[in-house]
């Protein structure tokens, strides 16, 4: 029989996941109850709150899909977009692209609004593919490109589509718990976000929320929706039904739903504004510190996410050997690049329980030590 695994000690600052708090850890490993016991339906009903809360939003149906951020990215095109759906796609990193994908396998028409990696999206170029396309009927763009490090205005991009009247899917999966998300004030319709980034819980369920608007949209679909797992409206007579109406559709991760259920009600005891403003002073100080190293950023400063920083690799510095010897002598784990930024950038997030002193002091340290 092999060994039980024990993982080797490590501070991730990577794209994801971040670090885990020890009552997080602790949740998770309490006894597994059924996933119809009333004692846990509570414990939905709570968690869905938390959820609401953490959106900002009003949401009747909000709640976690059961899999990681791209079963929720599913979860929304799937839903929203039928055979013949124009969607206008902003693209501006492999998320973007990854949301192309997925519209087109969903029968839709993308239409790629493309902007620079590294960059935010340009609104204007969202209006006039707007003015260009009228038949389109969805928008969807990516908050927090993790690929790049760049922050959308997800208010102004969403304004544009909703004045075109079409309706809104945003990817807030490295946004969350890190930089303000704002879904009913901002007019968001179709909201999907990750546990594994700034809510600091492990990977493995997506946080999304519908707005009524969108539930409209759905009521009135000609086609099933692809997916029968993701179909929102099967899964949402567990999720958003009251009491007996409350019926099995899949066996919900119980114990994972604990880890979520610990995250947010930490995250709520800190204050949503407190998390985002430590989150913003721990990217100014790491960016001090990257400055001292000579490391440059990949985005211009207005348009940097706090929680992923992406910095090109010195001239002559090897990416994979770096990486790699900060992870064997320092335990730390960095991103490198993805796409486009493959093997020319690295990637260093602080998200979540990765957003204090102690991790961003730990990475400048490894780092000063192993470009030395
Ligand atoms: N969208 C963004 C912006 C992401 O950063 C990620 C993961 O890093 C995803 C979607 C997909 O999430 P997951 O890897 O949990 O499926």
């Amino acid at each position: 029989m092999p060994e039980s695994f024990a993982p080797p000690a490590r501070t991730l600052m990577g794209p994801g996941p971040s670090p885990v708090s020890p009552d997080v850890l602790a949740a998770l490993a309490r006894p597994t109850i059924g996933h119809l016991d009333p004692a846990f339906v509570d414990l939905m009903d709570e968690t869905k709150g938390l959820l609401q809360e953490t959106f900002l939003t009003q949401n009747r149906l909000t709640m976690p899909v059961s899999g990681p951020g791209t079963a929720g990215m599913e979860a929304c095109v799937d839903n929203l977009v039928e055979p013949g759906t124009t969607v206008v796609v902003c693209r501006n990193g492999v998320f973007g692209d990854r949301l192309r994908q997925m519209v087109e396998r969903a029968g839709g028409v993308a239409v790629v609004v493309d902007a620079e990696w590294g960059r935010a999206v340009p609104p204007e170029t969202l209006a006039d593919a707007l003015v260009e396309h009228p038949e389109a009927e969805v928008v969807a763009f990516v908050h927090a490109e993790t690929s790049t490090g760049a922050l959308s205005d997800a208010e102004t991009l969403a304004r544009i589509a909703r004045d075109h009247g079409c309706l809104v899917v945003a990817d807030t999966v490295t946004s969350l718990g890190g930089v303000p998300v704002r879904v009913d004030d901002w007019g968001l319709d179709a909201v999907y976000s990750g546990t594994q980034k700034c809510l600091a819980a492990p990977p493995g369920l997506s946080p999304v929320t519908f707005s009524d608007r969108a539930l409209e949209r759905m009521d009135a679909r000609e086609t099933p929706v692809q997916s029968w797992f993701l179909d929102v409206s099967l899964v949402a007579r567990y999720w958003n039904a009251d009491g007996a109406k409350r019926a099995y559709h899949h066996t919900a991760p119980v114990n994972m739903i604990y880890a979520l259920h610990e995250a947010l009600r930490r995250l709520q005891g800190e204050g949503l504004e407190a998390a985002w403003a430590r989150h913003r002073r721990m990217h100014r100080a790491l960016a001090a510190g990257l400055d001292a190293l000579g490391l440059a950023f990949v985005v211009p400063e207005a348009e940097r996410l706090p929680q992923l920083n992406a910095v090109w690799i010195p001239d002559g510095v090897d990416d994979a050997a770096t990486r790699r010897r900060l992870l064997d002598e320092h335990g730390l784990e960095i991103g490198g690049g993805l796409g486009d930024l493959a093997g020319r950038a690295w990637r260093i997030g602080l998200m979540g329980e990765g957003a204090r002193p102690g991790p961003v002091l730990a990475c400048l340290g490894a780092l000063e030590a192993v470009l030395d």
